[in-house]
């Protein structure tokens, strides 16, 4: 969702950088749209990709890192190095090396999805003896093709528990 959204504000003219923990972007897409998605993202002049982020602090317009020296090629007017004070004033004085600072108008969060809490239905059902199966995204998150899978499993299973 990242950088769907990332193309979205750069067809809107806003520079975008995209900070990304691990070494891909686009990782858990389907074929076709991972490959359009990363062909967009890398003609565009208005949106640059950094990677290899060790996060350490994330504000309203502000994101706080550690990152190899060379994701930073090109992107010198995103990011700066924070000075001990400062450092300590963000409450990272604990962190031994470089700590950097992009700013931005708005830093979006797309870190991942987890699964509803959905223990207190299932008491409920419990307690009063309707059998359920869980499906989809309340297992795990995951894809469409997922649930539905599971949710034809399942009713089959009640089906032949008949
Ligand atoms: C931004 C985003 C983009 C995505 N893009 C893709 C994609 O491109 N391709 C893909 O395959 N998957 C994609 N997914 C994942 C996909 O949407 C989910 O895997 C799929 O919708 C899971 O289906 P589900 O039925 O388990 O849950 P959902 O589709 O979330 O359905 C759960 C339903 O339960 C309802 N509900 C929740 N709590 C209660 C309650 N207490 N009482 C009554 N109703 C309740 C909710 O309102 C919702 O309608 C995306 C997900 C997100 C968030």
């Amino acid at each position: 969702m990242a950088c769907e959204t990332a193309i979205h504000l750069a067809k809107q003219g806003k520079q975008v950088l995209v900070l990304e923990r691990g070494g891909e972007i686009v990782k858990d897409a389907y074929r076709f749209h991972k490959y359009k998605v990363r062909e967009i993202i890398r003609s565009s002049p208005l949106v640059q990709v950094a990677f290899h982020c060790n996060f350490k602090k994330i504000t309203r317009n502000k994101v706080f890192l550690a990152l190899p020296p060379e994701e930073m090629d090109g992107k010198g007017t995103f990011f700066r190095q924070l000075t001990p004070e400062e450092k300590e004033a963000e409450g990272l004085s604990d962190e031994k090396g470089a700590i950097f600072q992009a700013e931005a108008e708005v830093v979006y969060s797309a870190l991942g999805r987890v699964p509803n809490d959905t223990s207190g239905m299932e008491a409920v059902l419990q307690k009063k003896g309707i059998p359920y199966e869980k499906i989809g995204d309340c297992v795990k998150a995951r894809k469409i093709y997922d649930a539905v899978t599971e949710g034809f499993l399942a009713v089959s299973g009640v089906e032949n528990k008949k």
